[in-house]
């Protein structure tokens, strides 16, 4: 099942990265059937150019905001400042959504980011297709 994103949304997620730059940025993509209603921009508490951590009140509200819009956790993003989009090794050993994609943006070149997309269950990567929806 591929990862189906708005164009606006996107580009949203690319300038939260941007804007999150030197460190990592995070966020949450809730959704119905892999496609991507709202996009939760997070902070990264670990704020650090090579891991991410969200902040565990922050994801208690989206989720619990998530709930009331009827949506799933269908993505959870976050950003490469210079590596490519591709789990890192501690990527995969804290990827605790096996239902979730994994997205990662790599801003190895700032003005035109790669957004790439993977499942992750028990340790090992899948690559998700994503779909980028024209307009809004
Ligand atoms: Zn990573």
């Amino acid at each position: 099942m591929a990862l189906h994103i708005k164009d606006s949304d996107q580009q949203a997620v690319f300038e939260h990265s941007r804007s999150g730059y030197p460190h990592e940025a995070c966020g949450l993509f809730g959704g119905n059937e892999g496609f991507v209603k709202t996009f939760y921009p997070m902070t990264n508490v670990a704020a650090s150019g090579t891991v991410y951590l969200l902040d565990s009140r922050e994801q208690l509200e989206v989720m619990q905001a998530m709930d009331d819009a009827g949506e799933d956790l269908i993505g959870i993003y976050h950003s490469h400042v210079a590596s490519e989009a591709f789990p890192s090794p501690t990527d995969i050993k804290q990827a605790f959504y096996p239902d979730s994609a994994y997205v990662i943006v790599s801003l190895d070149d700032m003005e035109k980011p790669d957004m790439r997309a993977f499942m992750i269950v028990d340790g090992k990567i899948g690559v998700e297709e994503i779909k980028v929806i024209e307009g809004e």
